[in-house]
This record gives structure tokens, sequence and C-alpha cells, in this order.
């Protein structure tokens, strides 16, 4: 299981003649998204000298405004038996919250293929062992950062509910709770109408036919996460640069030596790409194959309804999802295949208005903030953590489309392992950038 990209550097210093001590290593992570800060954490925690740089702001990416769910229950990839049809079924409806632009889905033929050819059960099971290990491994590590470092998070272990508004979508998830239930050891707890109601009074009356609670998951708030995350770290030494847009890396014998950035050269040891939905822009510079595709998704923050959820909640019909905060409460999700459009579509935030009133009350409060953000889609559900194809000291942490949040942990535990030469606490080949 291990991969070592840089080795542990020994030497002994004159004063100090029997005594071997490792030289700092240092590194510089090009991304600074939860993917790249969190490496920033536990490589930071390992003794290397950590230098993030992002094109814009840390934090300002897709790992802002998302909805907060650390959910190791969302095992299963996109990719499942069936998902073509029912993809194709809601792209002829009307207000669907899922888009594909025509012209980007001819454009990146490739992907869609790829992703159509893994829609059956077998491809489904071996990805989602994949998708598990890292998310458990993030669960449990999430419960050990916060204990350590008592970050203000508003972390919240209420558990994640999945609610339905019809019986006949609440009797067909029985099949995939099954699934999980018996081949991922992820049983849910099962309610009906009147049960829901009692558990979640906030629910307006009849509005569901029932739900799934998955006690497992977890939720916070992503952007407190991102400002408490780089004030922990600036404290301890890591560098962090703004508005350092990274064009190339300087090389010297086949290994690149620095990021050569619009904000000058930055020399280190390894470097960490963890661009998110940009990484297909650096792909020259990896070498290799990056099939990662932008897939828009949009939230909306608002004040806490008078009868505000206790639960964080998935509307499945609606594919709306709804984020009690104690500061807030956000409604995000949809997913738009429109390459990379970077305008806000007030149409798209009413629809999610729309969905989550079906359910709950006020919710349509004036906005706080309203927001988008790329997720970094791959075609088979699995992020891209390893070597690049190019630079032997060059990694790639990228490609964890709806889960980058709660994939966080064991990815940034994964770097600081495969860059450190060590053996990996879950095995890295599942990951691996050669598996295109
Ligand atoms: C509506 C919505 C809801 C979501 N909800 C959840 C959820 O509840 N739970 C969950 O686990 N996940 C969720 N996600 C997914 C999650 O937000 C993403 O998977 C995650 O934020 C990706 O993190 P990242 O660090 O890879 O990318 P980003 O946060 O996008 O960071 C990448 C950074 O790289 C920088 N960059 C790019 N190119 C360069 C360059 N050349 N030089 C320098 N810097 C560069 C960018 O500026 C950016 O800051 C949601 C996403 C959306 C859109």
């Amino acid at each position: 299981m291990s991969d070592g990209l840089v080795k542990p550097i020994a030497h002994a210093s004159g004063s100090e003649s029997s005594t071997t001590r490792m030289a700092t290593r240092s590194v510089v992570i090009v991304g600074g998204g939860i993917i790249g800060t969190m490496s920033a954490y536990y490589l930071n925690r390992a003794g290397w000298r950590v230098t993030v740089l992002d094109k814009g702001t840390i934090g300002g990416g897709c790992s802002h405004g998302n909805c907060g769910y650390v959910c190791p229950s969302h095992v299963l990839p996109l990719a499942v038996p069936g998902a073509l049809t029912s993809t194709l079924k809601t792209l002829f409806a009307k207000n669907s919250p899922l888009k594909v632009r025509p012209g980007f889905a001819v454009r990146n033929l490739g992907w869609f293929l790829n992703f159509a050819r893994r829609c059956n059960r077998r491809s489904m099971l071996r990805t989602a062992t994949g998708i598990q290990a890292l998310l458990d491994s993030s669960r449990r590590l999430y419960d050990e950062l916060l204990e350590a470092e008592k970050l203000e998070v508003e972390w919240d272990t209420y558990g994640l509910l999945f609610a339905f508004q019809t019986e006949k979508a609440f009797e067909h998830y029985a099949e995939t709770d099954r699934l999980l239930s018996d081949s991922f050891a992820m049983p849910a707890r099962r309610f009906d109408a009147q049960a829901m109601q009692k558990l979640e009074p906030a629910l307006k009356p009849g509005s569901v036919a029932g739900g799934y609670l998955y006690t497992g998951d977890a939720q916070l708030k992503p952007d407190l996460l991102m400002v408490a995350l780089r004030k922990l770290l600036a404290g301890r030494g890591v560098t962090f640069v703004e508005h350092a847009e990274m064009n190339e890396f300087a090389t010297e014998g086949g290994k690149a030596v620095a990021v050569k950035s619009n904000a000058g050269d930055h020399r280190a040891d390894a470097f960490l790409v963890a661009t998110g939905a940009w990484t297909p822009q650096l792909t020259s510079h990896l070498g290799g194959k990056c099939p990662i595709i932008p897939g828009k998704g949009y939230s909306i923050t608002m004040k806490r309804p008078k009868v505000c959820p206790t639960y964080p909640m998935i509307f499945e019909e609606h594919r709306v999802a709804v984020s009690p905060f104690a500061t807030g409460f956000r409604i995000g999700s949809t997913m738009e295949f429109a390459g990379y459009d970077a305008t806000l579509n007030r149409s798209r935030l009413q629809l999610l208005r729309d969905g989550a009133s079906h359910y709950l009350n006020d919710t349509d409060a004036p906005a706080f903030e309203e927001w988008w953000g790329w997720r970094p889609m791959t075609f088979d559900g699995l992020p891209i953590i390893g070597r690049s194809a190019r630079h032997e000291n060059v990694l790639t942490a990228a490609g964890h489309g709806m889960l980058g949040l709660s994939m966080a942990t064991g990815t940034g535990k994964l770097v600081k392992e495969l860059l450190g030469g060590e053996t990996t606490h879950i095995p890295a080949e599942p990951y691996s950038a050669g598996r295109f």
C-alpha cells in the first residue's frame, strides 16, 4: 500500500554527529479548497513545511457554500443500474434538478459514455467499496480532528434524514436500504409517515410518506471549517498565498522543482495539485488522463425558519437538500453539466426554494447568500489521489464530486502518507490516477 514520492531525508549534523534527524521537507499545495487545506493540515502535523497557493481566495471555490454533510451513508456512486433511464426522463422534464447542455455533452461524449458503461451492478459495487473506505475513514478522522483542535464549525451529529413524498418512492428506496445494510453494513432507521412527523415536527403535516435516518452522518458549516482551518494552520506556520494562479511546473532533470505562478515561483521538494473542477486545465503539466468535468450546483442561505428542522434532510423526489445550521438555514443541490459557466441562474435557486416548500414552511425568506459551485465530477465516482504521470514528486488529489467535504480528512491523511512514503491507512489503488 506504499507509494512514496519523496523519501525522508536523513542527515547527520556536525554537532550532533551521533544523532540522525530528519530534514524538513517542503511541499507546495496548489488549490486552497477543502482538499488542499485538509492535506495541508496532515502534512503540517507530520512536519512538512507547507505553502498553499490559490488563484482566488482560500476556501472560495466549491468548498464554500455546499450543504455541509459529512455523510458515510453516500456509499453508492451516481452510476447505478437504472440511472440512465431516470436521467433521460429528468432531462426532458420541465424544471428538472439535472440539466445537461447538449453542446457540452457532445464535447465530452467520452465522459458520458464511460459513465453510461458503469451503470451496472458489478461496477456499482466495486466503486462503492472504494467510496466507502474513504468516507468511513474520513468520518472517524473528523471526530479526531474536532476533538483535537476544538474547531468552531457548528458540528452536529443528528444524522441525515432521507424523506420521501410518495409511497411509491418510499417503498422503492427499501431496496437501496437493504443493499446498504446487507453489503455495506450501513443500516438506516425506517420511519413511516406518522413517525416522521413525530421525529421532525418541522415537516408540513402530510408532506411525506416516510423516511430513513442515517445516524452515522453529521453536518458542519463548510465556510466556517475553511476559516477555522486556515486560522489554525497559519498559526502553525503554514503559508497561504492568494491570487496566485499556477501556470506550470519548473523542472530540473525530469523532476518538478517549483510551481510557476502569476505571483512568482514557489520551490519545494514535493507538490500537490488539489484544484478541484479546474484540474483538467492542468493536465498537460501533470501527464496522464484527468476525466473531471464541472457539475454545477447551487445553494441559498437564509435565516432559520420559525420552526426550523432539527435534522439535515434530503427530499429525494425533488433532489433538494436542507441544512439547518445554528446560525442559518441552507437549501442546496441541483446538477448542471454546462461547462465552466460562471453565471448565477436565479431560476435554479427558485427551484430549490420551490422544492423545499413542499415539505417545509418559511422557505422564502430573503437570502443571506446565493451561491453556486463546480463539483469536480469523475465518471466513475471516485476521486483521483495519486502520483502524476509526468513528475514523480507531484501528487494529484481532485475529483471528489458530490462528496469532497465528506472525504476530505481521509484524503488529507492519504496524501500525507503517499508523499511521505508511508504505509497507507486504506488501500490507495482505487484512487490511482493511472486507472483511466
Ligand atoms: C450545491 C453543492 C452541495 C454540496 N454539498 C456537499 C455536502 O453536503 N457534502 C460533501 O461532502 N460535499 C458536498 N459538495 C461537494 C463539495 O463541495 C466538493 O466536492 C468539494 O468542495 C471539492 O473540494 P476541492 O478542494 O476539490 O475543490 P474547490 O473547493 O473548488 O477548491 C479548488 C481550488 O483550486 C483553486 N485553483 C484552481 N485552479 C488553480 C490554479 N491553476 N492555480 C491556483 N489555484 C487554482 C480554485 O480557486 C479553488 O479555490 C457539494 C457541492 C455543491 C456544488
